[in-house]
């Protein structure tokens, strides 16, 4: 696949655990995606780009390549693509897509530590990520690759443990196996090609690059507004999570109080709001940030 002239590319996954959050972090960097007549491309109708809706599997390549631009993926994809070549380089973690890559064993494999896999057979997808991970602790054992339902070769006899990602546990449970290491924690990356794009649209790259830095800064950050005694006002700020330093401002008759404004990079919970009541603080208003820059 070539490039067309004059337009920049961005692959993300066409449909799966990643498809609409990648769809949103475009959206939400201001660009209105068209879907096209062909599946496979979306247009961006504002600007000169288009969306290159494929196979996970296929963007790590794309983005290596040059096909496209910037590419969303898992950084396990990633990292199982990495093969001594040229690569896509990771500009930021999304924040979503979080899951890890675990060693799982069924309860009649007496497991005490990666030792208890010594040519063992293990099920996974990701065989050159295990296969990394093994030599790392001096273990040598029979990967099995299996494009999917590893959770159930163990059971088929067809491994004895497997190697899998998991995000809540569920479905090494539901299969009773018992996770016993972590391999690799992942998420959605950004990742740009490391082949620049021709000069004309590289201010375009590099300013959608900065909007989505600026929509993952925002995303789960609050603005928060209340009013504090002078007395509690550094026990206050202390109790104010992820602020950098808040703004302070008089409050019109009050010699006592004064009303503070914060940005908190991290969740704001009910039991923070409970203690910073507890502190004196009054009027408190969190409100949603909708972007950053
Ligand atoms: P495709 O058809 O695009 O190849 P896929 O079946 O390979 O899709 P998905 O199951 O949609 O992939 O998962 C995409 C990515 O989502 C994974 O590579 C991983 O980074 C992330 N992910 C998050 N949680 C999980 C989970 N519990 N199991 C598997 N992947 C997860
Ligand atoms: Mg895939």
């Amino acid at each position: 696949m070539s490039k067309v002239q004059g337009r920049l590319r961005i692959a993300v996954q066409k449909s799966g655990r990643l498809a609409e959050r990648s769809l949103d972090l475009v959206r939400d960097a201001g660009l209105r995606v068209m879907k096209g007549a062909n599946d496979l491309l979306y247009r961006v109708e504002n600007y000169p780009i288009d969306l290159l809706r494929v196979r996970d599997d296929d963007i790590p390549t794309f983005v290596a390549d040059g096909v496209c631009d910037l590419g969303v993926v898992g950084e396990n994809v990633l990292e199982e693509a990495r093969n001594g070549g040229p690569q896509a380089e990771i500009l930021m973690p999304l924040g979503f897509g979080k899951c890890t890559l675990k060693v799982a064993t069924p309860p009649s494999l007496d497991y005490a530590g990666p030792a208890s896999l010594e040519d063992r057979r293990i099920a996974t997808s990701y065989p050159r990520i295990l296969k990394r991970w093994l030599e790392s602790r001096g273990v040598s054992a029979d990967i099995v690759t299996m494009r999917g339902a590893v959770e159930v070769a163990p059971r088929l006899k067809l491994a004895h443990a497997i190697c899998d990602l998991v995000s809540t546990g569920a479905t090494l449970e539901a299969n009773g196996l018992i996770a016993q290491e972590t391999v690799f924690d992942s998420q959605a990356v950004l990742i740009r090609s490391p082949q620049a794009p021709e000069p004309e649209l590289q201010h375009l790259l590099d300013s959608i690059i900065e909007r989505m830095s600026g929509v993952v800064a925002s995303q789960g950050a609050k603005y928060v507004m209340l009013n504090a005694p002078r007395a509690a006002l550094d026990r206050i700020t202390a109790l104010l999570p992820g602020a950098g330093s808040p703004t302070v401002m008089p409050l019109s008759g009050r010699d006592d109080a004064v009303a503070v404004h914060a940005v908190c990079q991290e969740a704001v919970f009910w039991e923070t709001l409970e203690k910073l009541k507890a502190e004196g603080a009054s009027a408190i208003l969190v409100l949603p940030i909708e972007k950053m820059m």
